[in-house]
């Protein structure tokens, strides 16, 4: 159901939203401040030009927003709650938790902030480290629950310097073990995978840790060594055999029914065993690993033509697909790119992938320079400085692939809080995926009263064309069920090979291929 009837028509309470909280100079008149209309060809406008879309003056700090309740603005709320959250039982905000405050409160959406907070167990984190309850350090956050918000709050507190930098990926590897070491019922299997976890796996995060962070996939890998071993010695055990009894024919077996992820993942385990003397000197048979073909280069001209055409796919999943096709470059490599990896020789755009940055063809230029123009995860108090190409939910962190972003997908940061659902009824702004259809079937209010010259209905773009700046995306742009890149589709192209200096040859396939 549309919230509001404004001149252009009815708008949906996500459109609503979105509107109140754009912010800028207007068109119309020229003062810089809350912009909630659009004009027919798309000019940004203030209430007062747009015909008059109400009073978003806060009755308590005198700002223009979004008001949260009884003429009071979201940031006004927001500040209350969080007060109320933080303070150390004397009705001030602990001192250590200033910045804390200061960087959550100054969100560009507040409401994301509210509804965040509005989560029982956030405040209940932010109490027991305000008053002192739970020491307001790395262990003392271990100790709370539930974790994905313990997470999400340790990064903010990292980010505004109230604790300490710590790997993130070698904290949460070092918090999982002995959760997940519990869970191995053989004394005498769990003793072995401690000692390989201890003395092999962390060993190697720490001392990568010492020189650069350990990223997601480290983290993972060490937990599917260690899984895999788990299996491997539950396997063995079947068989009536301990690790020291283990045979060339257990070996052989089990790597003979296995895939090749998971003799891969064993075979850390089994040369670190064998040299420990904890398993017979067996040998390892070769792992032929089952990697995808290489991508040929038509089916690689496809994709880049996929991607570069398709309206469905996400600004960023287009940029990092394109570097992949293009560059060739490890996923991991590319989601730590900054904004300083991005330079222009005059009419030329440059990216830094190695020394010297290499030029960027039109018109992938332009993918590159309209996403950098509209970065994703900004607006919270996650992120407000980021200078990463690709800065993530989590502060100071990079985006994630969309399989593992969709596996970590939580409710536990304001920035994951679900945007209200936009009325699939005839909102004039809201691009429904079927408008025709809607518009026959509801009639909008626009078309209900005769239209008012001074704001005339927005017309509904075209499907195909993006979304306006104020514009909720609509249901195709979800997350889930958005045609993006699958994963295989990342992987099998990384694994090409294409060197930087085919870059000039794919262009010309790509240009030659549309004409
Ligand atoms: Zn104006
Ligand atoms: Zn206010
Ligand atoms: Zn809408």
């Amino acid at each position: 159901m549309a919230t509001k009837h404004w001149p252009e028509g009815s708008i949906c309470s996500g459109c609503f939203v979105k509107a109140c909280e754009t912010y800028g100079v207007c068109d119309g008149c020229g003062v810089d401040r809350m912009l909630p209309g659009i004009s027919p060809s798309g000019d940004r406008l203030c209430t007062d030009c747009a015909g008059g879309l109400g009073d978003y003056i806060c009755t308590r700090c005198g700002q223009e927003a979004w008001r949260h309740y009884a003429g009071i603005c979201g940031r006004c709320v927001l500040t209350d709650r969080l007060t109320t959250a933080l303070t150390d039982g004397t009705g001030t905000i602990r001192p250590e938790l200033t910045p804390l405050f200061e960087s959550i409160r100054a969100m560009r959406r507040p409401r994301s902030g509210i509804l965040w907070l509005s989560r029982p167990h956030v405040p209940a984190i932010l109490q027991a480290l305000a008053t002192g309850r739970v020491p307001l350090t790395h262990d003392g956050l271990s100790s709370l629950t539930p974790w994905r918000s313990v997470v999400y709050i340790r990064d903010l507190l990292i980010a505004c310097g109230t604790l300490p930098p710590i790997d993130r990926y070698l904290f949460l590897f070092e918090q999982w073990l002995p959760r997940w070491l519990e869970g191995i019922d053989d004394p005498e299997h769990r003793k072995l995978l401690h000692r390989f976890a201890t003395w092999h796996l962390l060993r190697n995060l720490r001392t990568t840790a010492q020189t650069g962070p350990i990223g997601h996939y480290r983290n993972q890998s060490a937990r599917t060594q260690l899984r895999t071993a788990a299996a491997f010695l539950t396997d063995l055990a079947a068989r009536g055999h301990t690790p020291q009894q283990c045979t060339q024919t257990d070996l052989d077996r089990w790597f003979a029914t296995t895939n090749s992820t998971a003799k891969l993942g064993l075979r850390a385990f089994l040369r670190w065993a064998i040299d420990h003397h904890a398993m017979p000197r067996l040998a390892l048979p070769p792992v032929v690993t089952g990697h995808s073909p290489p991508i040929s280069n038509h089916q690689r001209i496809d994709l880049i033509r996929r991607i570069h055409t398709d309206p469905a796919i996400a600004p960023i999943d287009r940029v990092i697909a394109l570097l992949i096709l293009l560059y060739a470059q490890p996923l991991p490599r590319i989601v730590r790119l900054t904004l300083a990896d991005i330079t222009h020789d005059g009419d030329q755009l440059l990216i830094r992938l190695g020394d010297p940055p290499v030029p960027v063809p039109q018109p992938f230029a332009g993918h590159i320079t309209t996403y950098i123009a509209s970065r994703p995860n900004l607006v919270t108090a996650t992120n407000p400085g980021s200078q990463l190409l690709f800065p993530g939910r989590r502060a100071g962190h990079p985006s994630t692939p969309p399989a593992s972003d969709s596996a970590c997908t939580t409710s536990a940061s304001p920035t994951s809080t679900p945007e209200p659902a936009p009325s699939e009824n005839c909102c004039s702004r809201h691009q429904h995926p079927s408008s025709q259809q809607c518009s026959t079937t509801h009639p909008t209010a626009q078309n209900a009263s005769p239209p008012k010259p001074a704001a005339p209905g927005r017309p509904t773009p075209p499907a195909t064309t993006p979304a306006d700046p104020h514009h909720r995306t609509g249901p195709d742009s979800n997350h889930h069920q958005r045609q993006t890149l699958r994963t295989d589709d990342w992987r099998q192209s990384n694994r090409t090979g294409y060197r930087s200096g085919s870059i000039g040859r794919v262009s010309s396939l790509f240009s030659r291929s549309f004409r």
